[in-house]
């Protein structure tokens, strides 16, 4: 018996991509650097279906039938290159290499490019839905080549998550693409996460809303416009109260997030794209400063509040709703205009409308919100802009004044809410018709001699500031 695909790497999300597989009908070639992660997936779970044993990495490619799947589910960053260092001189012409972590869409371009050139294909493929996705059916967002889609994609599509019968997998786009959306997916996850901590935060010191009691508002939340599986768990862990103490959980954990880096991964691509992500930075910014935690007791002491009432509008827990809404909007809006602006740059001929399709189940960021983002970018005219799709616009403008209230409440009572807060700037930068962005042009061309152009003519001009301030043509030096 030979196997379809070997799976080197049987940590969680390897192990339970492996039986996912298995029990999906396919023959698992297993193999972990040490063999005891081997043998304990076999002797949990070995009846599920149809699994090879292996110990070596030769082992593992003499069990596959040609071309070859391998799986590579270890570790990102060194131990993805080790494994295919090992891999590649058992290999031959045609098979196929997977790398199924959270790796840089960078190194996928890269590793990509060195397999081509011995015939072999590699592909990047983003896995979300964490350890009980992998298992039940993630979101899967393959890259690579076409070909090695008509020959992986059936399998992938077997076992990812489905909306409505649909598998949350489509092929996204050659080498780095794959990686590259799920990088994107995850800034948006920071962000639909901190838009609902600020949502919290201001029911909770705004309104004086207890966890238990917000509980309850975010399971109503989650049966309107915001559902979702982030909404869902907000209540689940805000209603969760702690055994030790008998206090809300939310009260006994450390206010100091934690991150993995690829938030950081989307802001550093964003900046280098020239995409502007702000409601993504705000979010790895705001689990930054949380985990300040010594210059956050000092400034305690030191700096200056705000006041401590503020009338609150009637009106005030579903303005939330609507600010948190309009934010998680603005996010995605973003996360979609830098999918666009990469797909420029790398020359990924990315489908929108099947990126939102499929995170629609099986990821982090699943809501009922894509299925519209996806039926915005169907049509055979995208937007520009997600905000400029007319179920959007619409959606966006009827919350607008509460997202202002919000805002201006929570500057009043000095309690942070970068991203909404950021996301009205991004929206507000967006529509005015005239930015200041004119006074900085005027500003780098005073003491650089950047140049700038006019509104009222073609070309590029200088004026000469220190001489007689006339005004020349110049070459462009944006
Ligand atoms: P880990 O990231 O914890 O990696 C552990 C696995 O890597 C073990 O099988 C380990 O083997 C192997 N490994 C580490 N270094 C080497 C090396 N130098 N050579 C060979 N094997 C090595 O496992 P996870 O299952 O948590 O994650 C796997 C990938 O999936 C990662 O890229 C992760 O970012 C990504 N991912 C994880 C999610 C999650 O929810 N955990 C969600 C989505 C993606 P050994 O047993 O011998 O030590």
């Amino acid at each position: 018996m030979s196997a379809q695909i070997g799976v080197t790497g049987l940590a969680v999300m390897g192990a339970n991509l492996a039986r996912n597989l298995a029990r999906n009908g396919y023959t698992v070639a297993l193999h972990n650097r040490s063999i005891e992660k081997t043998d304990a997936l076999l002797s949990a779970h070995g009846e599920e279906g149809d699994f090879i044993r292996t110990e070596t990495l030769q082992e593992l490619v003499d069990s596959l039938e040609k071309p070859r799947r391998v799986l590579i589910m270890v570790k990102a960053g060194v131990p993805v290159d080790s494994v295919i260092g090992q891999l590649v001189p058992l290999l031959e012409p045609g098979d196929i290499v997977i790398d199924g972590g959270n790796s840089h869409f960078e190194d996928t371009r890269r590793r990509e490019a060195a397999l081509a050139e011995k015939d072999l294909h590699f592909v990047g493929v983003g896995v979300s839905g964490g350890e009980e996705g992998a298992l039940l059916g993630p979101s899967i967002m393959p890259g690579g080549s076409r070909e090695s889609y008509d020959s992986l994609g059936p399998m992938l599509e077997k076992i990812a998550a489905k909306y409505e019968g649909e598998p949350c997998c489509t092929w996204i786009g050659t080498d780095g693409a794959g990686h590259f959306v799920k990088m994107v997916h995850n800034g948006i996850e920071y962000a639909d996460m901190q838009v609902i901590g600020e949502a919290y935060d201001l029911l909770r010191s705004a309104a004086g809303i207890e966890p238990a009691e917000q509980a309850t508002i975010f399971n109503e939340w989650n049966t309107g416009q915001l559902s979702s599986f982030l909404i869902e768990i907000t209540a689940e862990v805000l209603g969760h109260v702690d055994a030790r103490t008998g206090k809300p959980f939310v009260d006994v954990v450390v206010d100091s997030a934690g991150q993995k880096g690829t938030g950081r991964w989307t802001v550093v691509s964003g900046l280098d794209l020239g995409s502007p992500v702000s409601a993504i930075a705000e979010s790895v910014f705001a689990r930054a400063l949380s985990s300040q935690r010594g210059q956050r007791e000092v400034a305690q002491e030191t700096l200056q509040g705000a006041e401590t009432a503020v009338e609150l509008p009637d009106t005030f827990v579903d303005d939330v709703r609507q600010a948190l809404y309009a934010s998680k909007l603005v996010s995605y809006a973003q996360g979609i205009d830098m999918l666009n602006a990469a797909a420029r740059e790398y020359g990924w001929d990315l489908k929108l409308d099947e990126i939102a399709s499929l995170w629609r189940a099986g990821c982090i960021i699943r809501a009922e919100l894509l299925d519209d983002i996806m039926k915005a970018y169907a049509g055979s005219e995208a937007p520009a802009n997600l905000l400029f799709a007319p179920a959007f616009a619409e959606s966006i403008a009827a919350a607008v004044p509460a997202w202002r209230r919000v805002v201006s409440v929570a500057v009043q009572l000095g309690i942070p809410v970068p991203v909404f807060s950021s996301s009205l700037a991004y929206y507000d930068g967006l529509r005015r018709k005239r930015l200041p962005a004119a006074l900085t042009q005027g500003l780098r061309d005073l003491f650089g001699a950047h140049t700038y152009h006019r509104v009222d003519a073609e070309g590029t001009f200088h004026t000469m500031w220190g001489e007689d301030r006339a005004e020349v043509e110049a070459v462009d030096t944006h």
